[in-house]
């Protein structure tokens, strides 16, 4: 396990910072985004897909659950705020583990118990003061933490870009 954190001060530290996540990511990744509404769990996702070489819009699934985009690497997008793990069965989720693709969940804490224990996690977080500020933009902190030797290995390649983000 490894684990690190970085302040994305704006907007476009947070959009290079997934840029050069997305870069990385191979079939089979599995990216695990937490953080409270509003976050920037979506804003991250766009970067990752930006970086993934996907050129559609990366909007929220939040009502559909899950949103395919293909690229060089196709990315499963999903939002399980409003999901029950009972309906996690229903739409096959444990499949797009083995679809050949990058498969990213915001929320996802809340299914915990069936993500596969390898993974990136990342965690965004927001203070209250930030939240009550009328700044279009304000900082994040984004907790970093890998499991298992390919996630590793994903960010020891990103740091060099990551650590220059501060
Ligand atoms: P979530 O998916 O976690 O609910 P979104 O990405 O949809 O969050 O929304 C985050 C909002 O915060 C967006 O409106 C985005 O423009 C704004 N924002 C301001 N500063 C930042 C930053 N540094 N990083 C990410 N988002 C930011
Ligand atoms: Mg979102």
């Amino acid at each position: 396990m490894r684990s690190m954190k970085y302040f994305l001060q704006t907007l476009e530290e947070t959009a290079r910072f997934g840029r050069a996540l997305g870069r990385q990511l191979k079939p089979g990744d599995v990216i695990a985004l937490i953080g409270d509404l509003g976050a920037g769990k979506t804003t991250l996702t766009q970067a990752i897909a930006q970086g993934m070489g996907i050129t559609d819009d990366v909007t929220s699934p939040t009502f559909t659950l899950v949103q395919e985009y293909g690229g060089r690497v196709p990315l499963f997008h999903f939002d399980v705020y409003r999901i029950e793990m009972m309906n996690l069965d229903e739409i096959g989720f444990e499949e797009y583990f083995e679809r050949g693709g990058v498969v990213l969940i915001e929320w996802a804490d809340r299914v915990l118990p069936v993500l596969p224990p390898e993974r990136l996690n990342l965690i965004l977080s927001i203070s209250e003061e930030e939240m009550q500020s009328d700044e279009d933009q304000n900082p994040r902190s984004i907790e970093v933490i890998a499991f298992g030797r390919r996630y590793v290995e994903i960010v020891t390649e990103c740091a060099p870009i990551w650590s220059g983000i501060e």
